[in-house]
Order: structure tokens, then C-alpha cells, then sequence
């Protein structure tokens, strides 16, 4: 996948000491496995001191996730700040690269639709948020009544 860069030089820097970056779409290449859509933008403000780039912003949007539990997917709204600076010396920062970084250290690794999702049934498979199946309480019943006509037998 193409990555996206978004190099702030201090070239950037030969007029002005202030950059200013409103609403951009952010084009994020995320791992399919986690997330399955994201529709980004992003904001940020580069101060220029002396020899020194200073950048604060934030990436705001939604991201689509499968629930690591039930499986079905769901919507999240989110807000993430982030902050970076560069040096005379570094000259240049890619600030895409520090914002798919914050993106991926924000991100849950397990996903949950609710943080009460019961999950699937492990007997039929059926999403227990919806309904209750009782499958799993079905097989604990019948291994204790089976118990309980061994025990039976034994005392006859
Ligand atoms: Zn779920
Ligand atoms: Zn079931």
C-alpha cells in the first residue's frame, strides 16, 4: 500500500513562523485485521522557534471495528491529539508518520462493540446480545443430570 507523506521542512519556514493545517482528509493504512474502515481527518499548527519546529494537532473522524467477541462490526467516533517537533538539524518531519503512529497506539488491539458483549455462543454460534440460547446452560444441565443418574445407579 502507497503510503501517504506530509513533510513540514524548514524550508516551510522562510516567511512565516507559523503553519496552519485545518481539516485534511487523512488517508490511514491500517492493518484490515482490526480495523475495517476509517474515514480521518486531520488539524495541526507548526510553530517555528528559532531552531526548533513545534507541532500540536489532532486526528478526528471514525473508524469502523469487528468486535473481537460477537464479530459484527461497529462504528467508533474518534479524537486524537498528537504532538511532534523537529530540529535544524533533522530538517524535515513527516507528520503522516506521527499520526499513524498515535492512530495505532490509540487503537484497541481487541475490540469490543460494548464492553458488556456477552459474544457468540460457542454451542450454535448464535450472537448472545440479541438473544439468549441457552446452549451453554443446556450441556452444564445435561452433564449434571447424567452425574446425577450414575449416582442413582449406584445406590440401587
Ligand atoms: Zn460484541
Ligand atoms: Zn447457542
Amino acid at each position: 500500500m502507497i503510503m501517504e507523506k506530509l513533510l513540514v521542512s524548514f524550508n516551510d519556514f522562510k516567511k512565516v513562523n507559523k503553519l496552519v493545517v485545518r481539516n485534511e482528509k487523512f488517508l490511514f493504512d491500517y492493518d484490515k485485521e482490526i480495523v475495517k474502515s476509517a474515514d480521518l481527518s486531520f488539524s495541526f499548527e507548526a510553530n517555528k522557534y528559532d531552531d526548533v519546529v513545534g507541532i500540536v494537532g489532532k486526528v478526528v473522524g471514525t473508524m469502523s471495528f469487528e468486535c473481537s467477541r460477537c464479530l459484527k462490526l461497529f462504528e467508533q467516533k474518534i479524537e486524537i491529539p498528537f504532538e511532534c517537533s523537529f530540529t535544524k538539524e533533522e530538517f524535515e518531519i513527516d507528520v503522516a508518520e506521527e499520526i499513524r503512529e498515535t492512530i495505532i497506539i490509540n487503537i484497541p488491539m481487541q475490540p469490543l462493540c460494548n464492553k458488556d458483549c456477552k459474544g457468540l455462543c460457542t454451542v450454535c454460534g448464535n450472537n448472545k446480545n440479541e438473544k439468549d440460547c441457552f446452549c451453554e446452560q443446556k450441556i452444564k444441565d445435561e452433564f449434571i443430570a447424567e452425574k446425577w443418574s450414575k449416582i442413582k445407579k449406584i445406590k440401587i
